[in-house]
């Protein structure tokens, strides 16, 4: 289904409604909203030299649509169509790129023809 459950009674939900089916406990879809708008993954390094980070690792965040966020200080809006990639040792990132959709869609193309290319 939509792996969406009602944090009061546990029954999963689909994932257009706003209110539990079984208990009617409104559910957080603004949470859902965000874990829609922007997904990230870790991917591990690999050392191969001494220069190279002892447990670093890669971390991907898509971000699919603008998000506004409210606070005291006024409103914040993260833009999206754009993946952000950062390099992290341990708990620290040392640098952070982003780049469009487009070239994002150009590097997982390249990736995975370059993959898959037969070699002669
Ligand atoms: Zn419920």
């Amino acid at each position: 289904m939509s792996d969406i459950y009602c944090p009061a009674c546990r029954l999963e939900q689909p994932e257009t409604h706003e209110y539990c089916l079984r208990c009617g406990m409104e559910l957080p879809v603004q949470i859902l909203a965000a874990a829609r708008a922007k997904s990230t993954r870790f991917f591990p390094g690999l050392k191969l030299g001494d220069a190279d980070l002892e447990s670093g690792f890669l971390r991907v965040s898509c971000y699919r649509e603008d998000q506004t966020f409210e606070s005291d200080e006024g409103s914040v809006t993260i833009p999206g169509h754009h993946v952000r990639f950062s390099i992290w040792d341990g708990a620290q990132a040392r640098c952070a790129l982003s780049v469009p959709e487009s070239e994002a869609r150009d590097l997982a193309t390249f990736i995975t023809s370059e993959l898959d290319r037969v070699l002669q």
